[in-house]
């Protein structure tokens, strides 16, 4: 099997009806790259850059950052690549930044809503970000947004430092888009007004499930809460992409779910345009995209989206879809 993957890595993903869709893969590092690019990803579809930031007692500088975003933007030679800003808190610590503790770290002060009140860090990221975007094909997504004015205020504080950055006569691309994770209910359930703003969504379905369930997802005594397939989960993901359709723009997906080959034929039903998912996922992924065709799928999703349970959901899509 590992040969017939092999044969894939050149390969674009096209469905059995002739569908494209991209195949993209998650990194933490720029040393991941390689991994990227040897397991036929198209893209790079979220680039943690929170490891950039941990295991270590002070704030990264510009330069330290510049030089890791280029590096990865470079070596992808104008695929595209989506970089997300700071997501820490949560299961994520930095402890030099000396943030009180909290009683609910998952529901607290976090990532966006860090970056939003500590405008520095964030600020600094930004800077890092548009210098590095002249080197390959950048996409900025900002994590864990929960409404709009968030995101418009994420937007302006990056066009004002790309205002800033091309006063000073430094380079900026013009081509960057601007985007959000979609992985509290909040937006998946608004995504019809985001989709007006945003250039693209990435489903965050770790996240999005763990909000939508209440269940924290390290805690093991309510891990059968986290669940993909359930056509709660299912009816917000549609949301998302038939919003952002609607608006002509894309929806991606960068959450565990992506590379999971009982999600995988739904999401294509839905009409996902990007799967982001760990590098050794992709040629699995590709081997059963191959044969999948959207516009069967997309006959079975009204169905798929009324039965009642994630347990029925999966068994539907082993009798229908996996061979
Ligand atoms: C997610 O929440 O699905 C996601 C991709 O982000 P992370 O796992 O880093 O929270
Ligand atoms: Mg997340």
């Amino acid at each position: 099997q590992k040969k017939e993957w092999a044969k894939l890595v050149t390969e674009q993903t096209v469905t059995a009806d002739g569908v494209h869709v991209e195949l993209a893969a998650n990194i933490g590092t720029p040393k991941d790259v390689p991994g990227v690019l040897n397991n036929g990803a198209e893209g790079i579809g979220l680039y943690r850059t929170e490891f950039l930031y941990m295991n270590r007692d002070q704030l990264p500088t510009e330069e330290e950052q510049f030089e890791a975003y280029k590096e990865v933007l470079s070596k992808m030679e104008g695929k595209p690549v989506v970089i997300r800003t700071l997501d820490i808190g949560g299961d994520k610590e930095l402890p030099y930044l000396n943030l009180p503790k909290e009683l609910n770290p998952f529901l607290g002060y976090r990532a966006i809503r860090l970056c939003l009140d500590q405008q520095e860090i964030f600020r600094t990221q930004l800077r890092a970000l548009l210098r590095a975007s002249i080197y390959g094909n950048l996409k900025v997504m900002f994590p864990m947004i929960a409404t709009l004015e968030e995101f418009r205020q994420a937007k302006a504080i990056l066009l004002e430092e790309k205002e800033k950055l091309v006063q000073e006569k430094i380079e900026v691309s013009e081509m960057i888009e601007i985007g959000m994770m979609v992985e509290i209910p909040s937006t998946a359930v608004m995504a019809d007004i985001f989709a007006k703003e945003v250039d693209f969504f990435s489903i965050g379905t770790n996240d999005l499930i763990q909000y939508t369930f209440a269940a924290d997802r390290m805690n093991e005594q309510v891990s059968y809460l986290y669940q993909p397939y359930n056509p709660s989960i299912l009816r917000l993901v549609k949301n998302v992409i038939d919003a952002a359709h609607k608006e002509g723009k894309w929806a991606g997906m960068c959450g565990e779910m992506a590379g999971d080959e009982i999600a995988i034929p739904i999401l294509l039903g839905l009409g996902l345009d990007e799967f982001s998912m760990s590098a050794t996922s992709v040629l699995p992924a590709r081997t059963q995209l191959l044969n999948l065709s959207k516009e069967e799928i997309a006959n079975h999703i009204d169905l798929i989206l009324n039965l009642e349970t994630d347990q029925q959901v999966k068994q539907y899509v082993e009798e229908h879809f996996l061979k």
